[in-house]
């Protein structure tokens, strides 16, 4: 029970801690429908990002032996791994700052997501995590329009771009503040992400990322080289990003790269 766990690691003077978006899943439940729809096979190798006091993880380490976590908070990681034994290749580590963790073999990632690097952790698993066959997050229930948003609209951006091409989205449920210690400010949410199959290439993420630079700007100010193939691919001279479908910026991509190969 998360209760008990925090009450020894408190005992040794564990605080919290806000700055790492520290808040704790207890309500059984919820947890119990995040392990399910992770739909975790003995076979599959499983990523979560912030174990925490390892809410999640302990029941999903019953599920699969090939199993990694990666905690930004040193006190936890070595809690988790030294102290509670957890089934796991236990990385202390800032995420962010990671590279060498198996990414490509992921099958399945899960993460109570830290609502202050949210999106950051978001964009490197689709960089690098791009083949895993599902993901299931918790986020911010205000960032749900951002994550599903739809061409022409001002929530639209890099995050929607990611989401749309990896897969189907799924908001799953609400998740009220009552269910975390401490209690965040804000309502969560649980997505689940199903792989569709489309591949997301090598550097997309950067390029995205730059499409919407300047938003309200022609894309052909955030990046040049498109001036040359955007009407090649059907798209006008004067389009900005805001504008474009998923799938036409991987067209868009594509021609990018494939003209300068040629060049
Ligand atoms: N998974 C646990 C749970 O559900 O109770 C904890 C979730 S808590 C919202 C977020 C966790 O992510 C914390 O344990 C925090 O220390 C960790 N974290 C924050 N930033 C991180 C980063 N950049 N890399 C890895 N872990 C991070």
């Amino acid at each position: 029970m998360l209760q008990d766990r925090l009450d020894i690691i408190s005992s040794k003077g564990f605080m919290p801690e806000s700055k790492f978006g520290q808040n704790f899943l207890c309500d059984e439940e919820i947890i119990s429908n995040i392990v399910d729809l992770c739909e975790i096979g003995k076979d599959d190798k499983v990523l979560e990002i912030g174990p925490g006091l390892g809410s999640i993880s302990f029941p999903i380490s019953e599920l699969t032996d090939d199993f990694t976590v990666v905690e930004i908070d040193k006190r936890l990681a070595s809690f988790l791994k030294d102290e509670l034994g957890l089934k796991a290749n236990v990385i202390s580590s800032d995420f962010l700052k990671l590279s060498d963790y198996g990414a490509d073999k992921m099958n399945v990632v899960v993460s109570n997501l830290p609502y202050y690097v949210m999106t950051d952790i978001m964009k490197k698993l689709f960089d690098e995590c791009g083949n895993a066959r599902k993901m299931v997050f918790m986020v911010e229930k205000d960032a749900l329009a951002r994550i599903m948003a739809k061409p022409e609209t001002k929530q639209y951006g890099p995050l929607s771009v990611l989401v749309s091409l990896y897969g189907e989205a799924r908001h799953e449920f609400d998740v009220p503040r009552n269910c975390f210690i401490p209690a965040p400010n804000t309502t969560s949410c649980v997505i689940s992400l199903t792989n569709g199959g489309t591949d997301i290439p090598k550097g997309f993420v950067k390029f995205i990322n730059r499409a919407f630079a300047m938003r309200r700007k022609k894309l052909v100010n955030n990046i040049k080289e498109a001036g040359e193939v955007l009407e090649s691919i059907g798209l006008p001279l004067n389009v900005r990003a805001e504008q474009i479908e998923p799938s036409k910026f991987i067209e868009l991509y594509n021609a990018i790269i494939d003209r300068s190969v040629k060049a």
